[in-house]
């Protein structure tokens, strides 16, 4: 992949909890962009550009789904805990890297029982991860513990690529092609000259497991308005009905009306209809879905302090939370261009909601 930004987001580490590579791409590109980069006390990346009364946020979460390290068996393989939801069916056979303490990526393979003895038995794909193990090669507890500790991170085979023409796949797909996004946007805004407002773009930690990060620095930031983006589930996959997802690849940007059946966000309608108007009047390709499923930090940022004005952009995603997804670069595009305009207008023409 020619991109090295995208490419580096989509193979950096960073579980929940453990951002602290992830962030340190992301510290880099933003200080090229902002007057300053702070890492507040949860580990969040927040960047700041221009001076005005009106505190605009721009939010992406930063960390992927992935396991740590919790047991070493004394033929020396690994047993481990999920952080976020991971399906079980998806993880036999797969290839880890566990990053021990001095940053060493260690090889392991997610093992399993072949299916010559496997058929006699119940169902070999109904296999719990705690009964699962990672195979690292090297067959005695003592030699593992001498590169590996007990709650090291592991993450699932770092790659990124070109799958066909606009259709690229990778690993942390959720939510990296969002904090690409957020960049883009902040560089795009960087040349606007009459911004008249500070524009933040925070990297949050810990979405995954509770949206976490958002909570505390949107809490500190007290911003006028928070744009969110992040991913969503794109229906245009066999065994997924029209009616549950009618989001597809290449079609555009999603904009979030309400997620999990209002367990997440409810936007606010002036904001929806705002965000809405603006894709058409400038051509910009959207889809809007309501799926049953799936949260973002907008459904934290919303409800924080006495309630901050939350808009979400969502980019429609084959295979999330699986080891490697499908996204399309010209949905990451549409995102960036809306982005960017719903930022300006909010800026531009005083819209005060
Ligand atoms: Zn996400």
């Amino acid at each position: 992949m020619k991109d090295e930004l995208l490419n580096n987001l989509l193979t950096s580490d960073g579980i929940s909890g453990y951002e602290e590579n992830v962030a340190k791409i992301i510290t880099n590109y933003l200080s090229s962009i902002c007057d300053n980069v702070v890492i507040d006390n949860l580990g969040n990346v927040i960047g700041k550009i221009g001076t005005g009364k009106k505190k605009i946020m721009i939010i992406s979460h930063m960390d992927e789904i992935g396991m740590v390290v919790k047991y070493i068996d004394k033929n020396g393989y690994i047993y481990f805990i999920k952080i976020g939801g991971i399906d079980d069916s998806v993880l036999p056979g797969k290839m880890v890297k566990i990053i021990n303490k001095k940053g060493e990526h260690v090889t392991g393979i997610i093992g399993t029982i072949p299916p010559h003895l496997a058929k006699d038995e119940k169902n070999n794909k109904s296999i719990k991860y705690t009964d699962m193990f990672i195979d690292i090669g090297i067959p005695s507890k003592t030699n593992v513990l001498k590169i590996i500790d007990i709650g090291d991170q592991i993450i699932f085979e770092p790659m990124a690529g070109i799958l066909n023409g606009s259709f690229y796949y990778g690993k942390a797909v959720d939510n990296r092609i969002g904090c690409y996004t957020m960049i883009k946007i902040m560089e795009k805004l960087k040349k606007n000259k009459d911004l008249s407002s500070e524009i933040y773009a925070c990297a949050t930690v810990q979405e995954e497991i509770g949206l976490k990060g958002a909570k505390t620095s949107s809490f500190k930031l007290n911003p006028d308005f928070v744009l969110v983006i992040d991913t969503t589930i794109s229906g245009d996959i066999p065994r997924i009905e029209e009616k549950t997802s009618i989001l597809k690849l290449g079609k555009g940007t999603n904009i979030t009306m309400i997620e999990a059946s209002g367990r997440g966000i409810i936007v606010n309608q002036k904001i929806h209809k705002l965000m809405v108007n603006i894709a058409y009047k400038n051509k910009i390709p959207y889809q809007i879905d309501i799926i049953n499923a799936g949260i973002t930090d907008g459904a934290i940022t919303y409800i924080n302090r006495n309630g901050i004005l939350t808009g979400i952009l969502s980019i429609p995603v084959r295979y999330i939370h699986a080891p490697i997804s499908v996204f399309n670069i010209n949905d990451v595009n549409s995102t960036i261009s809306l982005g960017t305009k719903i930022i300006e207008k909010i800026i531009k023409n005083n819209v005060v909601f």
